[in-house]
């Protein structure tokens, strides 16, 4: 068989000396939004990719692994799953995840690129799977930040699925003290907080501690956990954060409970899933318990 020559090519670096090169079989589109840069393109081995600024969001053979641990430990452990709100998001597949549950009366999902959430409906709609079009779904286009002030509501679970705090990204007001504490305020008092969290690659793993040392200031349960993302060539961490529930004491089969009530099939999340999700390695404990920068 003939070697397929691949003539164009989308480099993610993961540090200035670190490259992950993914053949693109196909680009959807490439451009500029209002807040950052946007590509939706395809490849031979992940499928489908959305591209914000140059780090890969979500791809089609994997989101699921992505998704489905950003959202079910939270639901899964909350108390009160009628309201969730969903801070950033663009492609829909929190928003699907979510939905997902029967408890679930409303979610509400705030995402700041319009272009993005459009994109995702057009190219991306698996991503979705009709979420976008369910009557509980809420989707407002705009700065997350800007929406918790106006808002008075409180909500069982808040779901952070923002793009990482780089320098110049549009998510990087969200991550300071003040606004931990401003979530909170808007999470009712048995509620879960939960954020993507960078990654925990034992040379790279600086921003997920500073993000869970800051965030112990606010609640009495910080626990972090993880899993390898393909696409994203790297373990990717989580937090989960509340006053009264630690996920990574939830009983697996309590898990398992929580599943079986979801609509549809799981692809990766599970009672045994959830084990190993917060199974840390040494390092990473070790760190974890260090002392260190946090957000001011
Ligand atoms: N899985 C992703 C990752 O690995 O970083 C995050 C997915 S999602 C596409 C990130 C979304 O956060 C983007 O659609 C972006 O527009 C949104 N976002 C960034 N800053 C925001 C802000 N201030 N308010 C609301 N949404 C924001």
């Amino acid at each position: 068989m003939p070697k397929t020559e691949y003539w164009q090519w989308y480099v993610e670096e993961s540090a200035p000396t670190e490259q992950h090169h993914h053949a693109i079989d196909h680009v959807y589109y490439a451009g500029r939004s209002e807040f950052q840069q946007v590509s939706v393109i395809s490849t031979p081995v992940f499928g489908k990719m959305l591209i914000l600024d140059g780090d890969t969001q979500s791809s089609q053979n994997d989101e699921k692994i992505y998704h489905e641990t950003l959202v079910h430990p939270a639901m899964a452990g909350a108390r009160d799953r009628r309201d969730v709100l969903i801070l950033g998001g663009g492609e829909g597949a929190t928003l699907r995840e979510v939905l997902r549950h029967p408890d679930v009366t409303r979610c509400t999902m705030v995402d700041i690129d319009g272009l993005v959430v459009e994109l995702s409906k057009q190219y991306l709609p698996e991503w979705s799977d009709g979420a976008f079009d369910d009557p509980r779904a809420r989707v407002i286009v705009g700065d997350a930040l800007a929406f918790m002030r106006e808002d008075r509501d409180r909500y069982g679970v808040i779901i952070s699925d923002l793009t990482e705090p780089l320098e110049d990204s549009p998510s990087n007001i969200l991550f300071n003290n003040d606004v931990f504490g401003l979530i909170k305020s808007r999470l009712a008092d048995d509620g879960i907080y939960v954020l993507q969290a960078s990654t925990t690659a034992f040379h790279n793993l600086s921003l997920h501690c500073k993000m869970a040392r800051t965030l112990r200031r606010h609640y009495r349960y910080v626990a972090s956990f993880s899993h390898l993302v393909p696409a994203f060539d790297t373990e990717w961490a989580f937090l989960a954060c509340s006053d009264t529930v630690d996920l990574a004491a939830l009983d697996p089969a309590a898990v398992d409970a929580y599943c079986g009530k979801l609509a549809g099939e799981n692809f990766f999340y599970d009672g045994q899933t959830h084990r190993r999700l917060f199974s840390l390695p040494l390092y990473l404990r070790r760190a974890l318990a260090a002392s260190g920068p946090v957000f001011s």
